[in-house]
């Protein structure tokens, strides 16, 4: 996909921190509690990359999750130690991945609301 065309779909941002690898201020974004069962999609592509399964409330004021959908990410590690999360789908910056989860996997994935879309279940 375009830049240019991701600019117009994109709310700015969304842009800033998708494209720009920005972050969006702490307890601003709307999965930072688990609401509703379902995958959380990649904003940009509808990548499917974390289940509400391994969410998690870390206090953080980010989403987290203690595992990813496998192949779904692409790891980047930065020069500060960090490393980033990037969509494996369409290359978009999602957050960071940190080694101090509470969980068993002991991963805390870091995301910004922004860059995820929730498909609910459906229960028919
Ligand atoms: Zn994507």
């Amino acid at each position: 996909m375009y830049e240019e065309e991701l600019k117009n779909k994109l709310t700015p941002e969304q842009y800033r921190v998708l494209r720009e690898k920005g972050t969006e201020r702490p307890f601003s974004g709307k999965y930072v509690h688990r609401t509703n069962d379902g995958n959380y999609v990649c904003v940009v592509c509808q990548n499917p990359l974390f289940s509400s399964d391994a969410q998690f409330d870390s206090g953080t004021g980010w989403p987290s999750f203690d595992k990813a959908i496998e192949g779904s990410i692409t790891y980047n590690e930065e020069t500060d130690s960090r490393t980033e999360i990037i969509c494996a789908k369409c290359g978009s910056h999602l957050g960071h991945v940190f080694d101090d989860g509470p969980t068993q996997t002991g991963k805390r994935y870091c995301i910004n609301s922004v860059c995820l879309d929730l498909k609910s279940k459906k229960y028919t």
